[in-house]
């Protein structure tokens, strides 16, 4: 249970405030998140960590010496926008490069890879590797697929620690992805949590009993048993993990540092008589114990739970793991006295506000793209109830508020766009990126991805015809699959905008005009979006429980069927999209 807030809605906003204000020896606020407050060496590969907040002390209390040198800090459990953890990246670079990694979660995937190549574009370098140590999360021959838990920690230091040695972008990049191959852990929980304001508890375990493999943001667990002892628990988390050890890895005599993570409300004395049994145990298994962890390094809010994490060393990882660290929550060995960054020479990665003005035409298009974003507000805020509902069942219940959050930052964007005197492709850019910074998940990106792929094909000058927009959908189709990697059936909004996209392109080729293909369109869109409640999802939060969401359509789907309806009708009620030909909108007048 939580007890303290204020506004629910600021309150991962006024956590990350309080926490740099509580830690300014090591850490100083930028956009989307915080940056060490200490000088790096030029050239050092800058380690960018991230992901939801309300994992505390993943990610922002793992930023100093000898860590991380930055990381994006998303709203609570959703991820940080693609522009948040760009701008992170850029506060972080030191002129070597930007190692990425965080835990594989679909919105931290989209978001992180999008920003990776907006760095490479300004001529950054900039690699990933996501953490995938949660062994329950799929099978070992689709590790590729496993979420990150407290796994995270062993990848972020090894890539950390190279980097603090000199190593270059590759060679980051190599070790971190070894470190990932050699850590492996599995979790329990007793509790689910409970997010500021809210009623009821995000997820629950049932009374007196214990979910195995429950995920740090509620992703259901694979069983659930009466509670065990805590030496039955240390043998069940031991067990499970020595079941799958890494590769070319030798129990016998193998060196391991265990880690014994607190979810967020379990007692560190509960977690000390459990740690005294798994000790033994991997004593009688050969093993030698190097630095044992037992305390919180990745929480899930309030919940009370544990993960043993095995991290299975090699000679190279070794040495590296013997590095000092010192950062706001996480300490080992003593890092010599740093120097602080000179406050004057602290710059704010600014987004370009600047307008550059568009011509007649084209601002009379803005002025149709700004109602047609009225009117994605106005059908999300009539559905977000049932948007929700629907996510819930196989998702986490976000869908209606995260489309919420979106589009009206969206909205707010666009107006100020048109007010300054934007053209069409500045306005809808302006609404795309408020629309992926402010939405947070999975959906939030790809509708960001959507509505830029869109703008760039209707210019700042004269008005694009019904073709150009056609192109601007299907592009936008293209992005969202090459980013999510999702295809038609695996149970996504993909599903819906192939056949909006593909029915649009044929009416506008056919010359109907941009209302009557859109309007049937939006159909095929529906109809798709409908056809996906006998789908099992392939994609996303919802893969985990695939089963629950049978009979129930796809959220993402469905609201892109709502939104292509709905701005078929202010299409057809405007009075520009009626003029098939620029030549014809170039006279048209609006006002
Ligand atoms: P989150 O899953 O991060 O909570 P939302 O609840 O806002 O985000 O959106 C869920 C929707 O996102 C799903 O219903 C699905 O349509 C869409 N989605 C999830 N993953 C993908 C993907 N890889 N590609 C395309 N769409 C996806
Ligand atoms: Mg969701």
């Amino acid at each position: 249970m939580t007890r303290l807030w204020n506004e629910p809605a600021d309150f991962a906003d006024e956590m990350i405030d309080g926490f740099v204000a509580a830690n300014e020896r090591y850490v100083r606020r930028v956009p989307g998140g915080v940056v060490r407050s200490t000088v790096s060496p030029a050239g050092q590969v800058a380690v960018v960590v991230g992901g939801g907040s309300g994992h505390y002390p993943a990610f922002g209390g793992l930023v100093g010496p000898g860590l991380a040198h930055g990381a994006a800090m998303g709203n609570l459990f959703a991820s940080p926008s693609t522009q948040q953890v760009f701008a992170v990246a850029k506060a972080a670079d030191n002129g070597g490069g930007v190692f990425f990694s965080y835990g594989n979660y679909a919105g931290d995937v989209l978001n992180f890879d999008a920003a990776q190549e907006r760095l490479r574009g300004e001529g950054i370098a900039c690699e990933t590797v996501t953490v995938t140590d949660d062994i329950v999360s799929a099978e070992p021959d689709e590790k590729h697929k496993r979420r990150g838990i407290a796994g995270d920690l062993t990848v972020f230091r090894i890539a950390a620690a190279a980097a603090e040695a000199g190593a270059d972008l590759a060679e980051v990049t190599r070790l971190a992805r070894l470190a990932n191959e050699r850590t492996r852990s599995f979790g329990v929980a007793f509790t689910g949590c409970t997010l500021p304001g809210a009623e009821q508890p995000l997820f629950t375990v049932p009374e007196g009993r214990m979910a195995i493999g429950l995920g740090i943001h509620g992703e259901p667990g694979v069983d659930e048993t009466g509670i065990p002892t805590a030496d039955g628990l240390a043998e069940l988390l031991v067990d499970k993990l020595l079941a799958e050890v890494p590769d070319g890895v030798t129990v016998e005599g193998a060196r391991v540092v265990p880690i014994l993570n607190g979810l967020g409300s379990l007692k560190y004395e509960e977690m000390f008589v459990v740690y005294r049994r798994i000790a033994q145990l991997l004593a009688a298994a050969g093993i030698e114990i190097v630095d044992p962890h037992v305390g919180e390094y990745c929480t899930s809010f309030d919940m009370a739970g544990t993960s043993l994490t095995l991290f299975w060393l090699d000679e190279s990882l070794e040495a590296l793991w013997q590095a000092p660290v010192d950062t706001p929550a996480y300490r080992r060995g003593s890092v010599a006295p740093q120097e602080r960054v000179d406050a004057a020479t602290v710059e704010a990665a600014t987004a370009d506000t600047v307008v550059a003005p568009g011509d007649e035409a084209s601002r009379a298009v803005a002025a149709t793209v700004l109602a047609a974003v009225q009117a994605i507000v106005d059908t999300v805020d009539t559905h977000v109830d049932e948007l929700g509902r629907i996510d819930a069942i196989a998702g986490d219940g976000d869908h209606g508020i995260g489309m919420q959050r979106g589009s009206h930052a969206a909205l707010v964007a666009a107006a100020a766009a048109v007010e300054a005197g934007a053209g069409a492709r500045t306005t809808l850019e302006r609404a795309a990126d408020a629309w992926s910074d402010r939405a947070g998940g999975t959906s939030g990106a790809l509708w960001g991805v959507i509505l830029t792929a869109i703008a760039a094909r209707l210019g700042d000058e004269r008005a694009p015809d019904a073709a150009a927009v056609a192109a601007g959908v299907r592009a936008g189709a293209q992005g969202v699959m090459d980013y999510g990697k999702a295809e038609v059936g695996d149970k996504t909004l993909v599903d819906a905008l192939v056949p909006f996209a593909a029915t649009l392109s044929q009416g506008v080729d056919g010359g109907g005009g941009l209302i009557d293909a859109w309007r049937d369109a939006a159909a095929a869109a529906t109809s798709a979006a409908e056809s996906t409640a006998a789908l099992l999802p392939r994609m996303g939060r919802a893969r985990t429980h695939g089963q629950n969401s049978v009979g129930t359509p796809d959220p993402g789907a469905i609201s892109l069927a709502l939104i292509a309806t709905a701005i078929g009708e202010t299409l057809a009620a405007g009075p520009l999209a009626a003029e098939p030909h620029h030549d014809d909108k170039e006279n048209a007048h609006v006002d």
